[in-house]
């Protein structure tokens, strides 16, 4: 809406809705969509029409598949970007340091019923048979008396009533069926968990030969684990090759602790609603949520809501209004991307429930309701914000048509992102991996040209492109900005410009 560009429509809505629906073919959305890939996503054909439908990055559950099938996956991503044109961002999600139960057998309960549960490295022969074990070693030594032992996305509650040894003795707060190889997760208890499990190390091995753009860490708990992982990758490839971006998933109780400092050397951030709504009281979700969100804009990092968004499509073929108000409110709270989970990876309408995601981005963004009405906080501060900052303000005084930017590595991209601004935020750029990893981040439109490092050779192209893609016409003005370059200094251009 162009009046939103300065101010609130005092009446909303009557004129505004007429005019949405005649621009609806020149609406594009800003939010992008993450869509876990699965059985009920993996073909071709069905990929493609996912990406048709909207999505912008295909997130790799590493809980789940071998690494020939998820290398097959790759392989068709890329090929798809390549065939259609449209930049998709890889996310490889590692499983991470998650606790399962092991046992002889299930174990039917009763709320009140006593539970012993013990170490998994404590297990022998003579131990007792009804004894559960917890497969991380050192797990069971924290545990304290009244801390929560929740199993089973927490479905199944215990408190810890007594220790002896290496056995603690738990009450079942409800009742339900104790089973083998269920996830854990313990938020009372300090734990020291290795960010990184056996399989986690194979699989990032194996994610790094595969060249993924982005790697998601579950169950990060302080800045050190994202540098643990970020020096892994280092031993693996070197100085000379650029990592892929890190996504710390913020999930545990220790993570919101240390939130500031996570993010602060994170590349992105994604609130994993899952597993923190078991760490945490469910009541809280939403408020973490806007918590988490306004912590990564203020350090201009991207950042993803997660889990059950459509969660009801994974059988039915309309989400419910919960869901799309779900949807449109983590577009008003300035999110990056929202997540699709099992709707897209094993759900009956994994294109449906994308192109229903998408029209909920739309019309949500065609509304004044997700406008930045005041400027959004941001901890970067030197003349480089400022001057991005002068750019987003330029832009929006003149109503430019788009912005074009140069960027290489990305940061001026995500740097403007961060100011949402209304026109486009086209980028030129002439790495793959820039282009391919903004992908993921708010409004930002790339593109990918070969050649000298030149602003006028790219903004040529860009807008040429633009032209004939009916993004730009003569006349427009759009703003312009070249992004640092290491090798020209007078690189530092901020203007408007007429479209020929
Ligand atoms: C979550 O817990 O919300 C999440 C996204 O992580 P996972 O799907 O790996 O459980």
């Amino acid at each position: 809406m162009e009046d939103r560009l300065f101010s609130f429509p005092q009446t909303p809505l009557l004129g505004y809705t007429e005019k949405n629906r005649q621009n609806q073919k020149l609406v594009s959305k800003k939010t992008k969509i993450v869509a876990t890939i699965g059985p009920a996503s993996e073909s071709k054909e069905t990929l493609r029409q996912m990406i048709d439908a909207g999505m912008n990055v295909a997130r790799l559950n590493f809980s789940h598949g071998e690494h020939a099938w998820h290398a097959t996956i790759i392989a068709r991503i890329r090929e798809l970007s390549e065939e259609l044109g449209v930049p998709i961002a890889i996310l490889a999600d590692l499983q991470g340091p998650r606790i399962r139960t092991e046992m002889a057998a299930e174990q039917k309960l009763s709320a009140g019923d006593t539970v012993h549960f013990s170490d998994i490295a404590k297990r022998d022969d003579t131990a007792a048979k009804g004894l559960v074990y917890l497969d991380l070693p050192g797990s069971i030594e924290n545990v304290k008396e009244g801390d929560s032992i929740l199993i089973e996305d927490g479905t199944l509650e215990f408190q810890v009533t007594g220790k002896e040894g290496s056995v603690a003795e738990a009450v079942a707060k409800n009742a339900g069926v104790l089973k083998p190889r269920k996830g854990v997760i313990l938020p009372d208890t300090h734990l020291e968990l290795d960010i990184l499990s056996e399989k986690d190390r194979s699989d990032l091995a194996f994610v790094l030969e595969e060249g993924v753009d982005y790697v998601g860490l579950s169950f990060v708990g302080s800045a050190v684990d994202v540098k643990t992982v970020q020096t892994a990758m280092r031993e693996q490839l070197g100085t000379d090759t650029p990592l892929p971006k890190i996504v710390s998933k913020i999930e545990r109780k220790l993570a919101l602790e240390n939130l500031d400092g996570i993010i602060r050397v994170s590349d992105a951030i994604m609130v994993a609603r899952g597993d923190l709504g078991i760490e945490m009281p469910e009541s809280e979700i939403a408020v973490l949520q806007k918590r988490i969100i306004q912590a990564s804009l203020r350090a201009a990092k991207p950042v993803i809501v997660a889990t059950q968004m459509m969660k009801s499509m994974t059988e039915n073929p309309r989400p419910t209004r919960a869901e799309v108000s779900d949807v449109s409110n983590a577009v008003i709270d300035h999110t990056d991307a929202v997540m699709l989970s099992e709707e897209s990876a094993m759900g009956k309408y994994p294109v449906e429930t994308i192109r229903m995601m998408a029209e909920i981005i739309e019309k949500t963004e065609t509304s004044p309701f997700d406008d930045v009405t005041t400027t959004l906080p941001l901890d970067l501060s030197g003349d480089y914000a400022v001057l991005i900052r002068s750019l987003y303000e330029l832009a929006k005084s003149f109503r430019a048509k788009a912005t074009i930017i140069l960027s290489m590595s990305g940061f001026t991209a995500r740097l403007l992102s961060h100011f949402r601004p209304e026109a486009p935020l086209l980028v030129a750029t002439d790495s793959r991996a820039t282009y391919q990893e903004l992908a993921l981040v708010w409004g930002a439109e790339p593109y990918l040209f070969e050649g000298k490092r030149d602003y006028d050779h790219f903004a040529t192209h860009l807008i040429a492109q633009a032209k004939k893609e009916g993004k730009l016409n003569p006349g427009d003005q759009v703003a312009v900005f070249s992004g640092r370059t290491p090798d020209e200094e007078t690189m530092r251009l901020v203007g408007i410009r007429e479209v020929r």
